[in-house]
């Protein structure tokens, strides 16, 4: 399993289509200061389900859809699609399918579509499948800048919590909490 694609359309500083294609190993993103580098770690934390605004460098979630420049108008809706490589396959239920595709799309009015494998389902789907790997934006499967000072400074119960992560046990607790509250 390993990230095959990320397509990305008006979100952020991008108001055209762009394909980045993972191949895997190690891949660098570069370019000048404000090209959309962490735009690209954002779209990719954003499609996976994170909801903070904070956490997505944006005020309000309004601003993750392109605002218009001089060259190009604003556009409506924000889309990022992410195309994962599932050969061999890592979720039973998506066992036949040799790519998993998530998308994600927001628009103007304050809608949300979410879609696996073309497939209208919910936000929490999404997260969950992630959450069964130990993949989500709160885990250490995404480092940002600065994130590897904060770990040696945590506090024993946040280790903690980043250890749970990791060993794809958060789940479990999220699925025991959501039921007390029910
Ligand atoms: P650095 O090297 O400084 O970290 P970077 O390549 O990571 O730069 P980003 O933070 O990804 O740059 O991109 C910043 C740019 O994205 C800014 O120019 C900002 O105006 C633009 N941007 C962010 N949100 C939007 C939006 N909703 N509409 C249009 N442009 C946006
Ligand atoms: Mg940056």
């Amino acid at each position: 399993m390993f990230l095959k694609k990320i397509e990305i359309y008006g979100f952020k500083s991008f108001p055209y289509k762009v394909t980045i294609p993972f191949s895997p190993g190690i891949t660098g993103i570069v370019g000048p200061n404000g090209a959309g580098k962490s735009n690209v770690l954002d779209a990719i934390k954003w499609v996976l389900g994170e909801q903070s605004p904070k956490k997505l460098r944006v005020k309000e979630l309004s601003d993750l859809i392109f605002a218009g420049n001089e060259d190009k108008k604003k556009v409506d809706f924000a889309e990022v699609r992410m195309t994962i490589n599932h050969d061999p396959p890592v979720w039973e239920k998506y066992k036949d399918f040799p790519e998993v595709v998530i998308t994600r799309r927001f628009y103007r009015n304050g809608e949300s579509e979410f879609f696996i494998n073309q497939k209208p389902c919910r936000l929490k789907d999404i997260q969950f499948l992630f959450l069964e790997l130990g993949i989500n934006t709160q885990s250490y499967s995404i480092i940002d800048q600065g994130e590897v000072s904060k770990f040696i400074e945590l506090s024993p119960k946040e280790r903690r919590i980043f250890l749970e992560d990791l060993a794809g046990v958060s789940k479990f607790k999220i699925t025991e909490e959501e039921t007390k509250k029910n």
